[in-house]
């Protein structure tokens, strides 16, 4: 028999088994009366984990298709736009802006650092842009943004907001409406607890009001918006992941969207304190808003990639590494969606013996008490 494999990254993540049984149902015909009512309570349940009105536009594709189609709505040729970046991801979009001809202006920081919104008010007074992009959750990082404030800036200059949401909705707190995100964008493989494969994308009337013409054809938001408000499809939707996407939004919303927030937030505690236990260095920030990815610093001497293959190749437990120049230097606990506190304390005690394995000087035997105990003196006044 086969190790058992444990997927401890911040995406994809583990799917809960009555998601992956919805996903073993026969395949349903995308334009059947069976499909219909699987497809409304998945787009309407989208909507209360969105906290928005507007239609969530649903695409198969990877989180960086559905923030592609943000770019190819909005970005014409020249047209001026603020990117904020603190690692990967805002990189990412920095690059993608630029590759639609957007005149970017790059506000970046390094990696690991946290967005300010003095910063951001001090660029969009120098200079106006359409719309400022943002990362929510910089998975890279281990930094959660303060999305409400950032985004209050932008409004106050009147651009639009783009939020990669991809690790956070599901797991932070993230208020498409109450806090004027225009546009919120995420994937089904991370706190939405869904095999990869959908994108979704939130899209306010300003959104659309500021559509460009610009080329276009799958990703055209008024053509999936338009297909998704009569429940007819515009393309052939990845039937069986939107129905098990129904399955798991149903479970989060079964829980209360709040609850869920504050299980994120009492899991990150747990992280952290057994990684300090172990007298290890954090890389993410030491704070309760930090509820996505703990990313821990290796000892001196210790190469973070064996860590990771250490984990993995001795005890079946994936982890994720450092991305970039953090390559080698840290590695990544994530506890977004299926998660419970005993997935800490697996990669906890994986981590150290592994630790050890490779001579570094730790404290043994305190990690797995310290999350514990972090996980259980949590209060609910936490987020
Ligand atoms: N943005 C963030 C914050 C992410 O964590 C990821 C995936 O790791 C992405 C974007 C890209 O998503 P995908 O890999 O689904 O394209």
């Amino acid at each position: 028999m086969g190790g058992k494999q444990y997927l401890l990254t911040p995406g994809p993540t583990p799917v809960p088994p009555q998601v992956l049984a919805a996903l073993a149902e026969p395949i349903l015909h995308h334009r059947s009366p069976d499909f219909t009512p699987v497809y409304e309570s998945c787009l309407t349940r989208l909507r209360e984990v969105f906290r928005t009105t507007q239609e969530v536009l649903l695409f198969a594709a990877s989180g960086t298709g559905a923030f592609e189609s943000a770019v190819q709505n909005l970005v014409v040729r020249g047209e001026p736009h603020l990117v904020v970046s603190a690692g990967n991801f805002g990189e990412r979009w920095a690059t993608l802006t630029r590759a639609y001809g957007a005149d970017v202006d790059h506000l970046r920081y390094a990696w690991g650092e946290t967005p300010d919104p003095d910063d951001v008010r001090a660029r969009l007074r120098e200079r106006d842009a359409k719309a400022v992009w943002l990362v929510h959750s910089e998975t890279s990082t281990g930094v959660v943004a303060d999305i409400e404030a950032l985004a209050a800036v932008a409004k106050e200059a009147g651009a639009l907001v783009v939020v990669d949401g991809v690790s956070s909705l599901g797991a932070v707190p993230c208020e498409t409406d109450a806090w004027g995100l225009d546009v919120v964008v995420s994937g089904s493989q991370k706190a939405l607890m869904t095999p990869p494969g959908l994108g979704m994308c939130a899209v306010s009337q300003a959104a659309y009001a500021g559509v460009g013409d610009t080329p276009r054809f799958y990703f055209d938001w008024e053509r999936t918006r338009k297909a998704q408000s009569t429940l007819d499809a515009a393309f052939t939707p990845p039937v069986s992941l939107v129905a098990g996407l129904d399955v798991a939004l149903g479970l989060l919303l079964d829980e209360g969207l709040d609850a869920v927030f504050e299980r994120h937030v009492r899991l990150g505690r747990a992280a952290r304190a057994g990684a300090k236990a172990m007298g290890l260095e954090l890389f993410s920030p030491d704070e309760d808003r930090s509820a996505v990815v703990t990313a821990i610093r290796a000892p001196d001497g210790i190469d973070a990639g064996a860590v990771v293959k250490g984990l993995r190749d001795r005890h079946g437990i994936t982890i994720a590494g450092g991305q970039g120049d953090l390559k080698g230097k840290i590695f990544r606990l994530g506890h977004i969606g299926f998660f419970d506190v005993f997935d800490i304390t697996t990669a906890l005690a994986a981590v150290e013996l592994v630790l050890a394995s490779l001579g570094a000087d730790i404290e043994r035997g305190v990690a797995v008490t310290a999350a514990l105990e972090a996980y259980e003196h949590s209060s609910s006044a936490a987020a």
